[in-house]
């Protein structure tokens, strides 16, 4: 299949285009398209045939359901056989935005988009190519990240087009994203709410609209946990680069010396080492790659520079990676989630 590559103006998308994306949409064929978090690869939630195609282009396991996306709330009283209070409080707080709920499903989502689940997840994405499409296509969207199975989520057309060109039809170019990791997920089907997946949404922000605790689900915290995490895509080895990947977590003069010395050792075993470091640092290193991930006080610069920078390791064939690790204040949780499975949860503590 021919992947046709369509550069559109987020502040202004085209209406050709458009309309060539959304005819796409309704005969159940696929369109990865940017959001504010990642880019996604869409298709229509209601129809099994359009799932079916998704999980097939991704390579995706079919037991790790897909996040359906929408653009009115009156949606989400079409999808979820239940909507509780909180639910209403968060989307009046967050939507558009990075945070996807999970509710009891109804009847008219199909098993193929839920990976056989009676629950659905739900999120009205912050990014107008996102909106337009839903809104003039009228589907529901289920999109999940539009990279294949395991790799690093896509932060640009570019990476898209690398995992999948040839086995979608289409790809809509809006540049860069903005957040650079995948929305937080909150499951609101239990007693007190659960955060399955860490995003630029934190705990806190949501306790505080809420007015009652939250928890983190175990099973994505501990490492070492044997508690399974009840998001069934966060117990796959994720966003990985190609290359073995280890963190270094410790004071910074520590962990500069313990990285190069590691990176000595790989070399002289002839193998080629890339660094992660920050503009702080990067001049500290000798490897043969540094990459520097941003500034350690902009959280957000690493948050979006995070995958964008695994995936260039893939692409100069390095065979180990040591990163630096990255537990900032406020969204140091996400980024550091993502970190730890890209690194399989190998970490030195120095
Ligand atoms: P992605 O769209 O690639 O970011 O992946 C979607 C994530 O949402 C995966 O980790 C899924 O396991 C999770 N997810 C989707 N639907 C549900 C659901 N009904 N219950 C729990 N987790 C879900
Ligand atoms: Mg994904």
């Amino acid at each position: 299949m021919e992947t046709k590559i369509l550069q559109v103006n987020p502040e202004q998308f085209g209406d050709e285009e458009l309309q060539e994306a959304c005819q796409v949409l309704r005969n159940d064929g696929l369109v990865a398209f940017p959001t504010e978090t990642v880019y996604g690869l869409g298709g229509n939630a209601l129809h099994k045939e359009a799932a079916n195609h998704i999980y097939a282009a991704k390579g995706r396991p079919s037991d790790n359901p897909l996040i359906v996306h929408i653009s009115e709330v009156k949606s989400l009283y079409e999808l979820a056989a239940d909507v509780p209070e909180a639910a209403k409080k968060l989307s009046e707080a967050f939507w558009p935005g990075p945070l996807t709920m999970i509710f009891p499903k109804s009847d008219i989502v199909p098993y193929g988009t839920t990976g056989g689940l009676d629950t659905v997840a739900i999120r009205m994405p912050n990014h107008p190519v996102a909106l337009a499409l839903i809104d003039e296509s009228g589907c529901m969207i289920a999109a999940p990240s539009a990279n294949t199975s395991g790799k690093p989520s896509p932060t640009e057309a570019g990476h898209v087009a690398l995992d999948l060109d040839g086995k979608i039809p289409m790809i809509l170019d809006g540049g860069p994203v903005g957040i650079g990791i995948e929305s937080t997920i909150i499951d609101l089907t239990e007693k007190v709410p659960m955060i399955l997946r860490p995003g630029y949404i934190t705990k806190e922000m949501l306790e505080e609209v809420l007015g009652e605790e939250v928890r983190i689900d175990p099973g994505i915290i501990a490492s070492d946990s044997t508690k399974k995490p009840k998001a069934p895509g966060m117990k796959y080895k994720h966003y990985a680069p190609k290359a073995d990947l280890v963190l270094v977590e410790g004071e910074q003069e520590a962990v500069v010396a313990k990285i190069n010395a590691l990176v000595r050792e790989k070399q002289a075993a002839g193998l080629k080492v890339g660094v992660v470091a920050t503009d702080e640092t990067e001049s500290l290193y000798q490897a043969d790659y540094v990459v520097t991930i941003g500034a350690r006080s902009d959280e957000d610069a690493i948050a979006r520079h995070l995958y964008k920078i695994l995936r260039e390791f893939d692409d100069w064939n390095v065979d180990a990676i040591y990163s630096e690790s990255f537990s900032t204040p406020r969204i140091g949780q996400a980024i550091m989630n993502r970190l730890m499975k890209a690194a399989g949860h190998q970490v030195i503590h120095v």
